[in-house]
């Protein structure tokens, strides 16, 4: 069995060793004659996996004493939408409009509370992070939210806003774990599991203490972060296989050499790539090199109507899902962690073979 190399934007490719490692202790975990997914979430077996992965979490990210990591379901989605009705505290709520996932989260919280977008990059294309000096801020708001790493889009904030009057939320889900992050300067930050942290069904918030008191007694307590953070994430039954497999993650993350690491190699797959993009004629990247994403690469041909053919063959030498999200067209390579830089190596080879090939 070959394994291909996957540029899925989610649920993408996950570490081979954890992979590896996840079938080796499948029908007996640590010798307890169980998978692991198999034993009651609040039994000791579990209770130390979960421990473990949130403290795994918390060194990785270096996640300050007072924030607490909430081990959710239902997906960046449910996140974005339970953001205003836990934290707006019927105040207004600012934020910004970078693609297409800050768009749906603007669509969600305005079905709950007044929203105020105060930048847009629609205007041309979505093709930037736009500067903070061009931010139109508005007083006494809520929070201001944007989207770290637009997946669809390809555009990633170079930059974490600064000198704020209210707290910072930012949809991390397909950038979390690429690179350090300051926790501490946002309110909260939340990324649903599938892009760069381990299968879907698992949603983090990482969100700071105090805002918790702001969460109103009267929604469902399920949808309450203040409930589940008393709960420890376990108001219900978690996603355990999803959050195990997370676990197997982290611990392999630190065996790289933690963020720092994989700061470097994905900045040194992403050069490789854009290098390669902008070397050509032939492909074509259009975000801003400043906003450019280190984990998705969204890149046009030249001639269109090639697309089916360079999404054939690259399918053909072991090169999976590079076609672009159905709103923008072209082609997509998402090189998250997992990504080896030879997926990297390869998909360059093969670029510039289609492209001489077509010339
Ligand atoms: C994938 C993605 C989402 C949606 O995630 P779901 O888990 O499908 O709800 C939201 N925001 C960003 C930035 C994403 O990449």
């Amino acid at each position: 069995m070959t394994r291909v190399f996957n540029f899925s934007a989610g649920p993408a490719m996950l570490p081979e060793p954890v992979l590896s490692r996840a079938r080796d202790e499948m029908l007996d975990w640590h010798g307890s004659g169980m998978s692991i997914m198999e034993v009651s979430h609040r039994g000791k077996l579990f209770l130390s996996v979960a421990e473990k992965a949130e403290q795994d979490l918390r060194e990785l990210l270096n996640i300050p004493d007072n924030y607490e990591v909430l081990f959710m379901q239902g997906g960046a989605t449910l996140l974005f939408s339970l953001i205003p009705m836990n934290l707006a505290a019927g105040k207004v709520t600012q934020y910004i409009q970078t693609g297409s996932w800050s768009k749906k989260s603007i669509a969600a919280a305005s079905k709950i509370c007044p929203v105020e977008v105060v930048a847009d990059s629609s205007g041309t294309g979505y093709d930037r992070a736009p500067a903070q000096a061009t931010w139109d801020t508005v007083p006494d708001s809520s929070y201001l939210h944007y989207c770290m790493n637009e997946t669809i889009h390809g555009v990633e904030f170079p930059f974490v806003p600064k000198g704020l009057d209210c707290p910072l939320i930012a949809d991390c889900s397909s950038n979390i774990l690429s690179r350090p992050m300051p926790v501490n300067e946002f309110g909260l930050i939340y990324a649903g599991a599938q892009k760069n942290i381990g299968p879907a069904g698992l949603t983090l918030a990482i969100v700071r203490k105090d805002l918790l008191d702001l969460c109103p007694d009267s929604i469902p307590d399920v949808l309450n972060f203040s409930k589940l953070a008393a709960s420890d994430s376990m108001l219900n039954t978690p996603p355990t296989y999803s959050w195990y497999l997370a676990g197997l993650v982290f611990e392999w993350l630190k065996e790289q050499g933690g963020l720092e690491e994989m700061e470097r190699r994905n900045r040194r797959k992403a050069q490789r790539l854009y290098a390669a993009i902008d070397g050509s004629d032939f492909y074509h990247n259009p975000v801003q090199h400043d906003s450019r994403s280190l984990m998705n690469v969204p890149f046009t041909l030249a001639d269109s109507s090639l697309d089916a053919e360079f999404v054939r063959q690259a399918e053909a030498a072991g090169l999976i899902s590079l076609k672009g999200h159905r709103s923008v067209g072209g082609m997509r390579a998402s090189i998250y962690n997992a990504m080896p830089e030879a997926g990297i190596e390869a998909l360059v080879s093969f670029m510039a073979e289609f492209e001489r090939k077509s010339a």
